[in-house]
């Protein structure tokens, strides 16, 4: 016979108690605890570690989305994460790329999926798409240390491919859940992809982009995704614009609902980092990974 998990057996006997009429139960003096701690512990060892009840393998294994929603904490959160195989992502990844930064950030940026560099060392934003993203960071005061950066996949789509319908599905509770628990100022979408997935729609990055969001009460920025600015340069000052929308709303900046008009200063360039200065929309394309 299967055995049964002990909260649930003794969730069914008070379900059982209470149809019967007889909701109230005594426990011995001192045995609340006692009890208490055994159904915490009990079965631990058959199906996987607990924290704070929550069963890491099992979870990783065939978690809900409110499973996974639920999720008490960040490391808790990774652990999750990092034996994930809620999708078939799991049989090519090298690593599960879960996020960067520190989780007390007021700017949480979110990118597509991993490429081949963040795949190998399991950060995100680590190739030459991640170099130019530290740098406009920087531009407006934002040094990467000091942001939270994660992508709506933890694991890369073999050869960079677009994400499928069913692994956003099964890979984005951990990016809100992250959202939750980093409770950040504002957030920045880097592309079209983390951009539609957020605001749940198929709106083109031209129309998102230049304004402020609302993302489940978290102020939310579009922008260029960085590997696209490596193709186009000259989405260079639009993002440039976004990144510093997002700074005056971190800074508290009522009148952050659209960008301001142009200033005369000049966004960093491609290859040169600038110091930090706060302050033509053009065709969509996809953000893409650079690997
Ligand atoms: N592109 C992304 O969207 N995310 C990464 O981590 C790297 C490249």
């Amino acid at each position: 016979m299967m055995e049964m998990e002990p909260r649930e057996a003794v969730r069914g006997y008070l379900k059982g108690r209470e149809a019967l009429g007889e909701p109230e139960v005594f426990l011995p003096a001192g045995g609340r605890e006692r009890v208490i701690e055994k159904v915490r512990t009990a079965g631990a060892g058959a199906t996987g570690p607990k924290t704070d009840g929550f069963d890491v393998v099992r979870l990783a294994r065939e978690g809900t989305r409110e499973e996974i929603l639920a999720v008490p904490d960040m490391s808790c959160l990774r652990e999750v994460a990092d034996g994930c195989t809620r999708c078939g992502l799991h049989t090519t990844r090298t690593s599960v790329v879960f996020a960067d930064g520190t989780a007390t950030a007021k700017v949480l940026c979110v990118g597509e999926a991993p490429g081949a560099n963040e795949d190998r060392t399991g950060l995100p934003f680590v190739g030459r798409a991640g170099k130019l993203l530290d740098r406009l960071l920087l531009s407006v005061g934002f040094p990467r240390s000091e942001v939270f950066i994660c992508n709506v996949l933890k694991c890369r789509p073999p050869g960079n491919r677009n994400p499928l319908p069913d692994e956003i599905d099964a890979c984005s509770p951990f990016m809100l859940r992250q959202l939750e628990l980093v409770e950040p100022t504002v957030i920045v979408a880097f592309g079209t992809f983390a951009a539609q997935t957020l605001l749940g729609t198929r709106d083109s990055l031209r129309h998102m982009r230049g304004r402020t969001h609302l993302y489940r009460g978290f102020p939310l920025v579009v922008t260029y995704h960085p590997a696209a600015l490596l193709r186009n340069p000259g989405w260079t000052r639009p993002t440039w614009q976004d990144l510093q929308l997002a700074r005056r709303i971190v800074d508290g900046d009522r009148g952050h609902t659209t960008l301001r008009p142009h200033t005369e200063e000049e966004p960093p360039t491609l290859s040169e980092p600038r110091a930090a200065k706060v302050g033509s929309t053009d065709q969509l394309t996809l953000g893409g990974r650079d690997g």
